[in-house]
C-alpha cells in the first residue's frame, strides 16, 4: 500500500474541527475506538473515502459543574 501525504496540516485539521479527512477532505468520516489517559484522550477516526485511519488527539481543558 502506498504511503500517501496528508493535504491537511495538523492546524488546518484543527481549524475544521476535525470534521474532514486531512487525505482527501472527505467529510464522510466513521469513529471508532477511544481511549481515556491522563489529562488526554484518543479517537480513532476513519475514512469512508479514501479508507485512512488516524487518531485524534484530545486535551482536557477545564470543568464544569453539572447543574
Ligand atoms: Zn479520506
Amino acid at each position: 500500500m502506498n504511503k500517501r501525504e496528508p493535504r491537511l496540516s495538523q492546524t488546518d485539521y484543527v481549524n475544521r474541527e476535525g470534521a474532514q479527512c486531512p487525505w482527501c477532505e472527505s467529510g464522510n468520516l466513521e469513529g471508532h475506538d477511544r481511549d481515556f489517559g491522563r489529562g488526554m484522550a484518543t479517537l480513532e477516526v476513519g475514512c469512508l473515502d479514501c479508507e485512512q485511519f488516524w487518531i485524534e488527539e484530545y486535551q482536557l481543558t477545564g470543568y464544569r459543574e453539572v447543574m
